[in-house]
């Protein structure tokens, strides 16, 4: 265990529940390994805790939320078992979830999603990935149930921590296609082929909401991926589902979960969303309930300006192309972009096109994606459905 010290009024994020001490906020940055675990204090030598010391990174310590003088498989089970009561409570008995979801469990540069019996790992920091083997094995202690563990380690940020990139499994068995029930539907993932770690569970509950008010509606589903909005509308009898995504392989996984679940009223295509939407402009096409989740726009504040103009062409196209009593789904996962942000951009495009609408209800992570109120980084989703009323003014 090693000390750092920080330089004089640095504490005060830290002293409310912070996580990252950045490089800056050291009165110096010793040489040591990546993952050494070190204490930090206060400039005036009182303990904020022990945490995972990355000299290379930006977030140089990523502190634990506790002391901890040495990290073990009993620490793992010890956090893991917690996040897994609250799964147990605030999802009961769901066969797929993110069992832990980094910060916000008090694991910064960890998350572990669990899908039926087949848990994927992410370590997102050198700490983290130090102590995969501990991770594993407090996995299957807290879950004897699991049969296997995969590890998928592609995200860029990685780099930043000076980690390689890599994948594969890392225990037991597992399949090349793993299965689970999601609001009663069946859903078909490859973990490995797949985006992120292999489905989008933080929209579980905001598909529910789209189920609710697309009984014999015309629903498009922009960003589907492997037809998350779009199996739920029509599951819930819409009268046609048409969902895009620029993935192919996105597509074909779509069209099969379709097939599985006998929803001969859900249908996919392989375009980019920006065109595909001028192209219904262009072709007087009409919908009565348009979902857009696209993927994150800006990753670093300099790239807001951009994302917002994004989302103003999304929701102004959406906008146009609705049927009058339209329903509008506006979500995004920019964490840079806010609720209220992504509000105003909705209420100017409306505007412009002299078109009412109306907030009817709003969502965001699902609660096994908690948020840390310290921490404003684990809230990124946003999930606003409006009603869109028909022109204000004649013109
Ligand atoms: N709605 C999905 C999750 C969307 S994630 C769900 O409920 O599970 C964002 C998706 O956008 C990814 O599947 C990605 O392949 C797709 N994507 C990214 N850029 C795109 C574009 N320009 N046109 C169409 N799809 C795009």
């Amino acid at each position: 265990m090693i000390e750092l010290t920080l330089r004089p009024k640095e504490q005060h994020r830290l002293l409310e529940g912070h996580l990252w001490v950045f490089g800056n906020e050291l009165s110096s940055k010793p040489e040591a390994p990546a993952g050494t675990l070190a204490r930090v204090l206060t400039h005036s030598g009182t303990s904020l805790g022990t945490g995972f010391y990355n000299p290379t990174s930006k977030i140089a310590v990523r502190l634990l939320g506790t002391e901890c003088e040495e990290i073990t498989t009993e620490f793992f089970v010890e956090r893991f078992t917690n996040s897994l009561q609250l799964r147990n409570r605030v999802l009961p008995d769901e066969q797929a979830y993110r069992w832990v979801f980094g910060e916000a469990d008090l694991l910064s540069g960890l998350i572990v999603d669990r899908y039926a019996n087949t848990a994927v790992i992410q370590m997102l920091a050198a700490g983290m990935d130090n102590h995969k083997q501990q991770i594993c094995d407090a996995l299957r202690a807290v879950a004897p149930s699991l049969t296997g563990i995969i590890e998928k380690n592609m995200a860029q940020t990685r780099l930043k921590e000076g980690l390689e990139l890599r994948e594969g499994i890392v225990w037991g068995n597992v399949p090349e296609k793993v299965q689970f029930l999601e609001n009663g539907i069946r859903i078909e993932t490859d973990i490995v082929g797949g985006q992120k770690t292999g489905y989008f569970l933080d929209q579980k509950i905001n598909r529910r909401a789209v189920a609710a008010i697309s009984k014999d509606k015309r629903v498009l589903d922009c960003f589907c991926n492997i037809g998350g909005f779009a199996l739920n509308a029509a599951a819930a009898g819409a009268g046609y589902v048409l969902g895009v995504d620029s993935s192919a392989l996105a597509i074909e996984a779509a069209r099969v979960n379709a097939l599985n679940n006998n929803l001969n009223n859900c249908f996919f295509e392989q375009a980019n969303v920006f065109d595909l939407l001028r192209n219904h402009l262009d072709n007087g096409v009409q919908w009565d309930v348009i979902v857009l989740d696209p993927p994150s726009f800006a990753k670093a504040r300099n790239a807001i300006g951009g994302a917002i103009a994004g989302y103003a062409e999304l929701n102004r196209t959406a906008l146009k192309l609705l049927a009058p009593g339209g329903i509008l789904v506006s979500s995004s996962c920019t964490q840079l972009v806010t609720e209220p942000m992504l509000m105003d951009i909705v209420y100017r495009e409306a505007a412009r096109l002299r078109k009412r609408v109306r907030l009817i209800s709003r969502g965001n992570q699902a609660p096994d994606h908690p948020v840390l109120l310290a921490m404003p980084e684990t809230q990124y989703l946003k999930f606003l459905v409006f009603d869109v009323v028909a022109s204000m003014i004649d013109s």
